[in-house]
């Protein structure tokens, strides 16, 4: 059964995923190669045994350090087709304020933007679902746009779902929001609807984890 442990590392989140095989999901910003490896050894983990890093959205929050990490893990980088550019370019993909919520997180983050440091180039490039079972993982990536139109969720057997920006604590109480950025606020609520229906709880990029009922609050 897939274990999940939150990195917290900065502003965003990396999720290490065990199972048979092990996954990381997204990489955190404020690391470098040096911070990531004593995170492991606290784990007591060899990141040799990561067979995969998915990058959950091409914001540059949650691929910050991919270079990096492919060198501690020697694992490929995945993402969906439209993040292709925002990581090659170490760019970010749009940030649309969904609400008055977002207009003023934006407002406050504009000017300083997360960056990445480097860009990179990722491996396998996806456009819908895709099969974790190979990388030992019980578990698959679907494709949840809405956030951004890049937006990949990872759902698990146990129950378990890792949702990116879906989901996140309000910049300003803590409280858990449905993404106040979206390009796409139909697909988004579409997305949330169907993670909703295969999975319990609900990891994110910046907190949680969120429950079903807390979720099905925000509804
Ligand atoms: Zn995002």
């Amino acid at each position: 059964m897939s274990k999940i442990t939150t990195l917290p590392l900065g502003f965003a989140n990396a999720l290490l995923v065990r199972d048979k095989g092990a996954i990381l999901v997204d990489t955190g910003i404020n690391a470098n190669k040096k911070i990531y490896e004593e995170l492991f050894r606290e784990l007591d983990f060899n990141p040799r045994n990561i067979n995969l890093i998915v990058v959950t959205h091409g914001h540059a929050d949650h691929f910050a350090n991919a270079n990096e990490l492919k060198e501690i893990t020697g694992a490929p980088v995945l993402c969906h087709k439209e993040a292709v550019y925002a990581l090659q370019t170490a760019g970010n993909s749009a940030i649309v304020p969904r609400n008055e919520l977002g207009k003023s997180v934006f407002e406050i983050i504009k000017k300083n933007l997360p960056r990445s440091t480097k860009k990179v180039n990722p491996d396998i490039i996806v456009d819908s679902s895709f099969d974790l079972h190979p990388y030992g993982v019980a578990g698959k990536v679907v494709y949840t746009p809405g956030h951004t139109d890049c937006s990949l969720s990872i759902i698990l057997e146990s129950g378990d779902a890792i949702v990116g920006d879906m989901l996140v604590p309000s910049f300003f109480t803590g409280e858990p929001c449905v993404a106040y950025f979206a390009n796409n606020e139909k697909a988004l609520f579409a997305s949330l609807q169907m993670v909703l229906q295969q999975a319990s709880i609900f990891y994110g990029g910046h907190g949680g984890p969120f429950t079903k009922a807390e979720v099905l609050d925000l509804l």
